[in-house]
């Protein structure tokens, strides 16, 4: 790991202090956590593979204009990013019912929705992530009306370019959490794509057999959760070459 100074550490990363000014290091851990930190795991193979999942992602959204933190990947476990301010809202975008939505409203994972639903929630641990509406963050101070619409029309195209872009690999895009920050540039503040995208924070069902390729496998004690990951990472045609033997290497590959 790093031997720089950390910034932050959270469930699944760690946040070190960048090479220059106005940067981080962002590191993948293998731990695994999920119903607000009472069940902990350990997935193998699991930071290498984000790393290069979510630098793969965040690189093709950039392509099509969709600003990121982003920088570059620095070796398996860790990638450049911008610092950013992070804006206190997870953002959920469901295509199907699944999870908290199937048990909220008693809608058969699985359903189709009839449009994306988008979600807010407040982060935070000690709320256990309230869902929370517009009126809440606006009046709250989280984000400004205009942040907000923004927030919104971004994450609508992230969503409609991964589903699109996992549907050609034959996956489903079943929900995804994304998270935004301002990025501070001389006088100059935007909006940008922070966090990760990985099977982390979204729901990846294979389109013909409905198997999970996601962390609901961790957190529903299902076999085969490595797999899982390793299988969007060998789709997406990112898995390190020499297989999974790989996963446990050096992390300074470069
Ligand atoms: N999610 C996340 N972090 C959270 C809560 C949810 O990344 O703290 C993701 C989760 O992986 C799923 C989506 O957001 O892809 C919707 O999750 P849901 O509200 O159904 O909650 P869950 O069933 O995971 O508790």
């Amino acid at each position: 790991m790093s031997r720089r100074r950390r910034v932050y550490e959270g469930k699944a990363k760690v946040l070190f202090e960048g090479p220059e000014p106005g940067t981080l290091v962002q590191y993948f851990k293998d731990d695994a956590t999920a119903f607000n930190n009472k069940k902990k795991g350990t997935i193998t193979g699991k930071g290498v593979l984000n790393n290069r999942i979510s630098e793969y992602l965040m690189t093709r959204l950039g392509d099509v204009g969709i600003p990121t933190h982003f920088v570059r990947r620095l070796n398996m476990r860790e990638q450049l990013i911008k610092e950013v301010e992070i804006i206190p809202i997870e953002i959920v975008v469901r295509n199907v019912a699944a999870g908290s939505l199937s048990s909220r409203f008693g809608i058969a994972e699985g359903t189709s929705l009839p449009r994306s639903i988008v979600e807010y929630y407040y982060k935070s641990d000690e709320l256990d992530d309230p869902m929370v509406i517009e009126e809440h963050i606006t009046a709250f101070g989280w984000a400004t009306p205009q942040e907000l619409d923004e927030i919104l029309s971004m994450s609508l195209r992230v969503n409609d370019f991964l589903s699109g872009l996992f549907f050609g690999l034959g996956i489903r895009l079943v929900d995804i959490k994304l998270e935004f920050g301002r990025l501070y540039e001389g006088d100059e503040m935007r909006i940008v794509l922070a966090d990760e995208i990985s099977p982390d924070n979204c729901r990846l069902w294979d389109v013909k057999t409905n198997e999970k390729l996601d962390k609901d496998r961790f957190r529903r004690d299902l076999d085969r959760v490595e797999e899982a990951y390793q299988e969007v990472a060998r789709r997406l045609g990112i898995l390190p070459e020499s297989g999974p033997r790989d996963l446990q290497g050096p992390s300074t590959i470069q």
